[in-house]
């Protein structure tokens, strides 16, 4: 299986399928971004983030805006969210016995999110564990590090995790690795995901923001600006 690349305000998106990305990452490892258009729009002023992402080894477009962004572009390509992908890769690590890490969130969220994922997949080998609110990113990476997971998943945020994973794919070149934004919050069931039929119309913003109205500032008037950029890279060129 190959990449198949669609460039979108200058980065790479990968065209897979929900199976195929997880087939394709866990025969090829490295790191994988799950990019929305606030990450793009951070991005665009952050070339040490640029980079990263440009250099990972797999970006799927989690969340409806990058999805859409795809459509505007003429890709009709589905949205890959990071919570059911990382839940996807936990599942396919214990079938085939290998070591997971998880790191980030807060003590209690992580604590319960493990009880509840073990409790949900029977055979899940979780080698390190570690809250995200650390001072010295040393300790953790070498903690992590010695413990020798084949699959790490960290949600700190973005783009903290995907800094912090770049550092830790150097030192775990065989490993997969995802940034999960506030996954560990979903399955610890602090954070309840919008109903089925909201993830189906893509409305599922529309609901976080129903319920969390503070991220109302993270979204505008960043989805618009995304929109707006990509139709004119579109229609009028760069
Ligand atoms: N977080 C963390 N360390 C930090 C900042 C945040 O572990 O220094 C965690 C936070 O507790 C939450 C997740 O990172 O579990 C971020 O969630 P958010 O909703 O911001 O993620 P996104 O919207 O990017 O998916």
């Amino acid at each position: 299986m190959q990449r198949d690349i669609v460039k979108i305000l200058g980065f790479g998106v990968d065209t897979f399928t929900f199976e195929e990305a997880l087939e394709y990452i866990t025969s090829h490892h490295g790191q994988v971004v799950t990019i929305n258009p606030e990450m793009i729009e951070t991005a665009r002023k952050n070339s040490e983030f640029a980079n990263i992402i440009n250099s990972s080894e797999m970006v799927v477009p989690d969340g409806i805006g990058v999805q859409l962004g795809l459509k505007i572009l003429g890709k009709d390509i589905k949205r890959i969210a990071g919570v059911e992908f990382g839940k996807a890769l936990l599942i396919k690590a214990a079938r085939e016995n290998k070591k997971v890490a998880l790191i980030g969130a807060k003590e209690e969220v992580l604590i319960q999110a493990i009880l509840n994922l073990k409790e949900e997949i029977p055979n899940l080998n979780i080698v390190y564990s570690h809250n995200g609110y650390f001072d010295s990113d040393a300790e953790i990476l070498a903690e992590a590090v010695k413990a020798q997971p084949d699959v790490v998943l960290v949600a700190l945020g973005s783009p903290k995790q995907e800094f912090f994973i770049n550092q830790l794919k150097l030192r775990l070149p065989d490993s997969v690795l995802i940034g999960l934004g506030g996954s560990f919050d979903v399955w610890a069931g602090v954070v309840k995901r919008a109903p089925k039929i909201y993830q189906q119309l893509g409305l599922e913003w529309l609901y976080r923001t129903v319920k969390e109205p503070q991220r109302l500032k993270r979204i505008f008037p960043t989805l618009p600006v995304f929109v707006l950029r990509v139709l004119k890279e579109r229609f009028i060129g760069k």
